[in-house]
């Protein structure tokens, strides 16, 4: 089966099978992973190797740390605000899609946030022109979500904050080391794992040195950066088992040649997903400002929108799944991560222009 779905997602094959022969028995252990304590030598080497793999990866360079949580990003929007600011702080957000909005929903909790910019009207298919932003001189950080899962939309370069701190956050749980990414350019960066690394359940964030221990008084132990930073994500119990296949993914994502290769991969999918759209005579469209047009999540409607039931469960019967669009936005929503093979594009383009032929 191709999987489809926006996360969990497809993981590689190969690491799978990885895990598969190591599930009962990990190296000299003599047991697997998930039956570990998180403090023995075993688990703290498995950690360390996925840490140091990821920073390999994203050339994370020095004085940011790598925590390892639970919570999924949508903790991680309390979370920011709470490190971030006082309650009476102002925080400026970049609206491109839903989760840059509950994002934004989220912070308005724990600080002043403000939407600077949001795509609602033209819904969410574009990406501010930066020169346009009214950002908030004293707001505490700038806010985006780089990849909007929902709506397909993403950036592909990223703007200057001119906040008196200088400081770029980004949710990436959608595009995470999908492509290069300037870590210097960010105060954090926070993802799920669920889409491109892992499985659910891992929650990575990447944080600036200089942004650990400053949380509000009343923020909750577990939301609490410095913790975690002090601790190396070791204060409780983590996800063991999912930091163990977080692991497997960034060794395979390095042997591939790293994130310079892995992003050639995906902007071929994604060329030939969008090439067939576009050249379907407008029987397919995606509605995203074609400069911003996500390589992760391609959504997609059909001139037609009455057959795309039918597009959907003739797709499945070929063992192409999970092809719905997000139940807010309806159509269909093809998302081509880091594991879904080139072989899954190439046959969803031929169904597609298949059930064209036959319906047309
Ligand atoms: N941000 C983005 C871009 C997402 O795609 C998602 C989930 O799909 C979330 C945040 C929420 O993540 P979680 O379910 O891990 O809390």
């Amino acid at each position: 089966v191709f999987n489809f779905a926006a996360g969990p997602a497809t993981l590689p094959e190969n690491v799978i099978r990885r895990a598969q022969s190591e599930l009962y028995l990990w190296r000299e252990s003599g047991m697997g992973v998930m039956e570990m304590s998180h403090r023995s030598k075993d688990f703290m080497s498995i950690m360390e190797a996925a840490e140091e793999n990821l920073c390999s990866l994203l050339e994370i360079p020095p004085g940011y740390s790598v925590l390892f949580l639970q919570g999924g990003a949508s903790t991680q929007f309390a979370a920011l605000p709470l490190n971030l600011c006082a309650p009476d702080d102002p925080a400026d957000y970049i609206v491109t899609g839903s989760w840059g909005d509950t994002a934004f929903k989220e912070a308005q909790k724990y600080c002043r946030a403000s939407a600077i910019w949001s795509g609602k009207s033209e819904k969410y298919t574009k990406i501010p022109s930066f020169g346009s932003l009214d950002q908030n001189p004293a707001a505490k950080y700038l806010h985006i979500c780089a990849n909007e899962t929902i709506h397909g939309v993403e950036y592909k370069n990223y703007p200057i904050p001119t906040n008196r701190s200088g400081l770029l956050v980004a949710d990436m749980s959608s595009n995470f080391c999908s492509k290069p990414v300037d870590v210097s350019q960010f105060g954090v960066i926070y993802a799920g794992a669920q889409k491109n690394v892992g499985p659910s359940g891992v929650t990575i964030v990447i944080v600036r040195d200089d942004l650990v221990g400053r949380a509000q008084g009343f923020t909750p132990v577990m939301l609490d950066y410095k913790i975690h930073a002090e601790n190396m994500s070791l204060y409780n119990t983590p996800p063991c088992y999912g930091i163990y296949m977080c692991g497997l993914v960034f060794q395979d994502l390095l042997e591939q040649g790293g994130l310079a290769e892995v992003e050639k991969k995906n902007v071929k999918k994604a060329e030939i997903l969008y090439d067939a759209i576009d050249g379907s005579k407008g029987y397919y469209k995606c509605p995203v400002e074609k400069s911003v047009r996500s390589l992760m999540n391609v959504p997609f409607t059909l001139e037609k929108s009455e057959l795309e039931g039918e597009f959907i469960k003739e797709a499945a019967k070929e063992n192409m799944v999970q092809l719905k669009g997000h139940r807010s936005v309806g159509g269909i929503r093809a998302s081509i991560y880091n594991a879904m093979p080139l072989a899954g594009v190439q046959k969803l383009v031929a169904f597609m222009k298949d059930f064209q032929a036959r319906h047309a």
